[in-house]
Parts: C-alpha cells; structure tokens; sequence
C-alpha cells in the first residue's frame, strides 16, 4: 500500500508562531488552550515550564500569561493588563485582522455579520471587537428572520470553507444597500483544504490528524469523507486500526494546522508497520 501525504498539512504559521513565542516565554501560562492539540500542550508544559490557565481571573500579578492564537476577548485583555501582568500576545495575525475589522466596522455603524461559530474561542474575541456588537451566523437559514441596517459588513471565522461563505454573502447582497464583504479566511487552511480534496479523491483510505476539538481538523475530514468514505479523524497513531487498511492501496495523510510533525510520523510509523 502507497502511503502519500497532502501537499500542504499540519502546523500553519500563526501556530508556528506561537509555539516559538511559548518556547521563547519560560515559566508562563497559556490562557486557554495555546493551540487545539493536547499532546503539544504537555510537551510544551514539559520541556518548557508552560502551563495552561482555564480562568483567567487565576493569574497573579506578575504573572506571565501568553495569548493564545485565536485570541481572547477585549475586556479580558484589558482586565489582564489593569491587573499587572505581563501579557505575551500569541495571537495570530490573520485573527488580530478580523477583529480590527470588526471595531472598525462597527464604529463605522455598520451591522457587523460573523460567519462562524459563536462558541469557539475565535468568534467569541472577534465579536467582542465589535463596538455596537456582531451577530454570528453559521447557515443561511439563520439569517431569514434576521433584520439588518442597510450597510452591512461580513466577516468569516478563519477557519471556514469558502464556499460557504459565498453563499451567506450571495443571500446578503440582493437583500442590502451596502455589504462589505472580508476574505478573512485563511489561506493555510484553505491550503489544506485543496490538499485534502485533491488527494481524497485518488486514495482509497484517508487518515487526518488533529485534535478532536480542532475546527479545522474537523472540516479536513469533512471534506475528505465527501470524496473518500473510508476516512478517519485521529489524534494519534493510538486510535489506528489495522482493518481500515485491508485490501487497500493507497493511503492519503493529512493533518490539521494544530498537529505538530512529531505525531505525524508517529502515524505513519504506525501504519507502515500494521501493512507489513
Ligand atoms: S489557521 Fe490561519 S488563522 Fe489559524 S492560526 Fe493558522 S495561520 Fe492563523
């Protein structure tokens, strides 16, 4: 059996980034978890001395906090500075963009809509941004019994599939005076994305790795099952079986934008030895 990895997977830049910054910051804690992978998390918690803080209210002044890549929200920024801690901002730059957009847009007057999902960390912190607040869809069909002003300005989770944010926009559009629309999607997830899709459709059995609670990940699977049904979401090479592989003949890899290379090859490893 051929074992073919996507051409692009796994850690994107923002992540890269910051686990340089967590690398780089000894003896501090993440608010919240630093990327959606808990295998990193202890590694980091291991070789680095940096923890994970759930409440934040927990951090003492002097305290070391690291913001996490899909930021925080406003007040809670605020309120770490105000209460004298040193705060290390790992937030990606493709997330510091939409929630800019969002202040801005919002001061501006206009209704701010967010394609996303409000109870991930991301939207909670882009929302926050916005001034005079932000509704957050994630379907069409939410938006029919919504009332908007005539200007509008539209904003995407980084996360999203494209395709679905043309149709939120394509309903917005006929329906409004102005829509302002943002492509603050990302490109390495939709790096990804192209990858997953193209190789789910030439292997027969497909194997994506991430976190079980990663966004990203999930909507890799999605994709790859769209094309491949034998398709699993594993975190590590723990969670493989060996009958997914039967009579197969060729297995596609791919990984979420959390997923760091060591785990990775780990899988591979494993899968190599469970055909032999
Ligand atoms: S997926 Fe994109 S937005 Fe999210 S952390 Fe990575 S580079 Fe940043």
């Amino acid at each position: 059996m051929k074992i073919e990895l996507a051409e692009n997977y796994g850690f994107c830049f923002g992540v890269k980034r910051a686990i340089k910054i967590a690398e780089e910051n000894t003896n501090a804690a993440t608010y919240g978890p630093l990327i959606h992978n808990s295998k990193e998390i202890a590694r980091l918690d291991k070789d680095f001395k940096v923890g994970l803080v759930e409440d934040f209210q927990t951090f003492k002044p002097g305290d070391k906090a690291i913001v996490r890549t899909h930021g925080i929200v406003k007040d809670e920024l605020a309120q770490l500075k105000e209460n004298g801690i040193e705060v290390v901002d790992a937030t990606c730059p493709f997330v510091t963009k939409p929630q800019e957009i969002a202040q801005e847009m919002s001061e501006k007057g206009y209704d701010v809509v967010i394609f996303g999902d409000e109870s991930h960390p991301e939207i909670k912190g882009v929302k926050s941004y916005a001034t005079h607040g932000a509704t957050v869809v994630t379907s069409v069909e939410e938006l029919h019994d919504l009332k908007f002003h005539e200007r509008i300005a539209l904003i995407a989770q980084t996360t999203r599939k494209v395709e679905d944010y043309m149709e939120i926009a394509n309903y917005l559009i006929p329906r409004h005076k102005e829509v302002r629309i943002f492509n603050t999607i990302c490109n390495a997830t939709f790096e990804n994305q192209e990858a997953v899709r193209k190789l789910s459709k030439k292997a027969d059995v497909m194997i994506i790795i991430g976190g079980k609670n990663s966004s990203n990940t999930k909507q890799l699977f999605n994709i790859s099952y769209e094309n491949c049904p034998n398709s699993y979401h594993i975190e590590d090479e723990n969670e493989l079986e060996s009958e997914w592989f039967l009579n197969k003949k060729h297995c596609g890899v791919t990984a979420g934008a959390s997923t760091p290379d060591w785990i990775i090859q780990n899988v591979i490893n494993s899968i190599e030895k469970s055909i032999n």
